[in-house]
C-alpha cells in the first residue's frame, strides 16, 4: 500500500492501529522513505460507554499505549474516537465529563511525545455505543473543558456534512484546533451508517463548502480519504480505488 501510494503521489497515509502489529516504527520510516508523511493514527480505544474496557486502569493503559504507538510512527496526531453514552447515565453529557478527565489525564503525557490528541464527533446515528460527540461544537466544548495546548478535533465529512452551523461554528471556535480533515460522501440510500460510505462526488455533502470551512479555520494539512465500503469499494481493486480516489479528489473535493 506504501509504495501503491508514493506511485500516485499521494502525500501521505494515515494508518489504524489494527494494522501495525509492533511494527510502527518500520512502518514509519518506510513511510517517509516513500516520500510522504504519516499523517495519524486511527484510534484510541473508546474512553467511554458501553464498548469501553471494563476499568478505568485498562482504558487508560491502553490509550497511553496508542499514543506511543503513534509516537513510534512518527506521526503527531493520535484521532479520539470517544464511545458512547457511560452505562447508568442517560444523554451525552456525563460522558463527556468522563472523556475529558480522561483525555486531560493523558494529554501531558502525549504532548511528551510530540502527539496531538485530536477529538472526532461523529454522526449522532452512531451515538447509541460509539461517541458522546455528536457536532465540532461538542467537541470542542470538550477541548475547552481539558484545556491542553495538544488537544483539538478532527472533521469527517461523514459525520458533520449535515449540520447547517458548522462554518461558522468553526470560523468562530476551531482557529487553530483542526488537527485532521477527513474526505468520503454521504450516500443519499446509504444502507449501513459504519460500513456505507461513499466515494466523494457520489453523495450529497457538500465537500466543497466543508473544506472551505476546514481552511477557513486555519487547517492546512493533508485531506485524509476514509471510506469504509464493505460491499462496494473494499471489494474493488485496490489499484483502481487509489486511481478513482485520485480523480475525485481533483474533480470534487
Ligand atoms: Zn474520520
Amino acid at each position: 500500500m506504501i509504495d501503491a501510494c508514493a506511485a500516485l503521489g499521494y502525500g501521505g497515509i494515515t494508518f489504524w492501529r489494527r494494522e501495525l502489529s509492533g511494527r510502527e516504527v518500520e512502518i514509519g520510516d518506510r513511510v517517509r522513505a516513500a516520500g510522504m508523511q504519516v499523517v495519524g493514527l486511527c484510534r484510541t480505544p473508546f474512553l467511554t460507554g458501553p464498548l469501553a474496557l471494563p476499568s478505568d486502569q485498562q482504558i487508560m493503559d491502553d490509550f497511553y499505549l496508542a499514543i506511543d504507538q503513534a509516537a513510534g510512527l512518527g506521526t503527531n496526531v493520535l484521532t479520539i474516537v470517544t464511545g458512547g453514552p457511560e452505562p447508568g447515565t442517560k444523554g451525552v453529557l456525563d460522558s463527556q465529563k468522563i472523556l475529558a478527565d480522561r483525555v486531560a489525564r493523558a494529554a501531558p503525557y502525549a504532548a511528551d511525545r510530540g502527539v496531538n490528541l485530536a477529538l472526532e464527533p461523529l454522526n449522532p446515528a452512531t451515538a447509541g455505543n460509539r461517541t458522546c460527540l455528536m457536532t465540532a461544537a461538542d467537541a470542542l466544548n470538550v477541548c475547552d473543558a481539558v484545556g491542553a495546548e495538544n488537544v483539538g478535533v478532527a472533521i469527517d465529512v461523514y459525520h458533520v456534512w449535515w449540520d447547517t452551523t458548522l462554518a461558522d461554528t468553526l470560523a468562530r471556535r476551531a482557529q487553530g484546533r483542526i488537527l485532521g480533515y477527513h474526505l468520503c460522501d454521504w450516500l443519499a440510500d446509504t444502507t449501513d451508517v459504519l460500513l456505507d460510505r461513499g466515494m466523494m462526488g457520489d453523495g450529497v455533502a457538500d465537500l466543497r463548502a466543508l473544506r472551505d470551512a476546514v481552511e477557513s479555520a486555519g487547517y492546512y494539512g493533508l485531506c485524509e480519504v476514509e471510506i469504509f465500503s464493505a460491499e462496494n469499494w473494499w471489494k474493488h481493486d485496490p489499484d483502481e480505488v487509489l486511481d478513482t480516489i485520485v480523480s475525485r479528489f481533483r474533480a470534487c473535493c
